[in-house]
């Protein structure tokens, strides 16, 4: 188990936070590369959203042709550089690779994608020329994953493209929600630059679609609109002290981390309620930011869980503890946040039951909310026949929007992909999709 000494400076803090998938050098990258079986049929594309051409680039890279791997990653996924470095690799791509069979490592399939990417952004060399322009213009509401692969694959179809963005930098999440060992900013950065160089399209920062009057403009100023908002801030509790200082969302605790490394503010016990992969990042990165004590608090057992296994490992290898079956009933504190009351459960038929007279309160300075995130549904509904998944038997899915097999609302000119719409999957679920909405796009547009 790791033991992090609270960073003090920038240089503590990038050693705290080590990427957890280093850039290959060539020569690792060669020899990695020459591993692969080039299989026949391969399990690792069919197991990958974007349906990468993978042995094929591996190939590339290993005839030491780094731009055709780049572009051969490039031409499914708009997002090939995040994606090689956030994606869990372990339960797609690579967990797929024939090499599980035999107990052998599998490819580092994520690592040679983020090799042939780091090396085509850094060249800045073009790899795409965009289509023969059209005429049209689309408006793309959001410049995350999904906005922005849908601009790229746009600008393929050589339509124009306007994306309207919120905040004052592009790639959403992977620069405001994905831990900093897997992704740096300058990395989301540098790959946003790249595509935004090459595909041309227009990004307006700092201008939020929050209501009508911007939506009737964009309606009438463009052909067809793409909505990529994800989703909106962390979900409350709803049990009393929530408002108490030390308690915040696991989310603003990862943006806030994002913006200012090592002089964010963290307690020295910290819990984290929930048990998705939201709570056990924040689980991480609390131990890496050196909380003495970091106790992930989950409702259920540990097999039902919304986290990967392998993010659970890491979170406990970092230092967390676990603890499982109970429901937080209280933040308790005198305005600032000194423990959380719990009771235990018990699972019967699927269902919590909590035990009565088993309170205990679990002292701490800190609780971060793992609860998942909101939807966007006060400004979704001001869009004229947008329909939201409502009936979902799933509270967390309520206020998906509703899209056809071609991503397109039941707003014709609304198009919508992401986040918005799977209720929060991972960065190459919202690229696989934007991607196909742009096509949805373009052919309502050449109707
Ligand atoms: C804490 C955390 C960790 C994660 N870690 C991983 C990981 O390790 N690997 C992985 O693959 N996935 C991870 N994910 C999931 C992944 O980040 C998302 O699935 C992905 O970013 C979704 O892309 P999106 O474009 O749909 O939404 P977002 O990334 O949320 O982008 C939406 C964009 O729209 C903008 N926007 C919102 N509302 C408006 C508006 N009204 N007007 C204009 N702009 C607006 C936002 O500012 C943002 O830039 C993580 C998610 C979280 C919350
Ligand atoms: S399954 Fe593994 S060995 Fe086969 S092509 Fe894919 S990465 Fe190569």
């Amino acid at each position: 188990m790791a033991e992090y000494k609270r960073p003090t400076s920038e240089q503590e803090f990038a050693q705290n936070f080590h990427p957890k998938k280093p850039l290959m050098s060539d020569t690792e990258a060669y020899y990695e590369s020459s591993r692969c079986l080039y299989c026949y049929d391969a399990p690792c594309i069919n197991a990958c959203p974007t349906g990468i051409d993978i042995p094929t680039f591996i190939r590339q890279i290993n005839n030491d042709n780094k731009d055709g791997a780049a572009k051969t990653i490039y031409e499914s996924n708009w997002f090939g550089h995040a994606c090689g470095n956030v994606c869990p690799t372990e339960e797609l791509c690579e967990g797929a690779c024939v090499y599980n069979n035999s107990d052998v490592k599998p490819i580092e399939i994520g690592r040679l994608q983020a090799h042939a990417t780091e090396k085509v952004i850094r060249s800045k060399k073009r790899l795409f020329i965009t289509g023969k322009p059209t005429g049209r213009k689309v408006a793309v509401i959001g410049a995350g994953p999904a906005g922005v692969s849908c601009a790229c694959e746009l600008r393929m179809l050589g339509h124009e493209v306007d994306i309207y963005e919120a905040r004052e930098k592009p790639s959403g999440l992977c620069v405001y929600g994905v831990a900093p060992y897997k992704l740096t900013n300058e990395e989301a950065l540098d790959e946003m630059t790249y595509l935004q160089e090459q595909f041309g399209f227009n990004v307006h920062y700092n201008k939020p679609v929050s209501g009508r009057t911007e939506l009737d403009r964009l309606e009438k100023g463009y052909d067809a609109i793409f909505i990529g908002i994800g989703l909106g801030g962390t979900s409350s509790l709803g049990i009393p002290g929530e408002d108490k200082k030390g308690v915040m969302g696991a989310l603003e605790f990862v943006e806030e981390l994002r913006n200012k490394h090592h002089l964010t503010p963290v307690g020295s016990k910290v819990i984290v309620l929930g048990g998705g992969n939201t709570a056990m990042d924040a689980a991480s990165e609390s131990c890496r930011m050196g909380a003495e004590s970091v106790i992930i608090a989950y409702r259920r057992g540990p097999e039902e869980m919304g986290a990967y296994s392998f993010e659970f490992d890491l979170a406990k290898k970092s230092g967390s503890k676990a603890l499982f079956n109970v429901t937080p009933v209280e933040v308790l504190g005198n305005g600032s946040v000194t423990g959380v009351k719990f009771i235990r459960n018990k699972t019967a038929y699927g269902k919590i039951e909590a035990i009565p007279g088993s309170e205990f309160v679990e002292p701490c300075d800190m609780v971060l909310l793992g609860t998942g995130q909101g939807k966007q549904v006060e400004l979704l509904e001001q869009i004229s026949g947008v329909k939201l998944d409502q009936k979902g038997r799933i509270l967390d899915n309520r206020g998906r929007i509703v899209v056809n097999e071609h991503y397109q609302t039941n707003n014709p000119k609304y198009f919508a992909a992401g986040d918005a719409v799977n209720g929060g999957v991972e960065v190459v679920n919202a690229a696989a999709e934007a991607k196909r909405a742009a096509h949805g796009i373009d052919q309502y547009l050449k109707k």
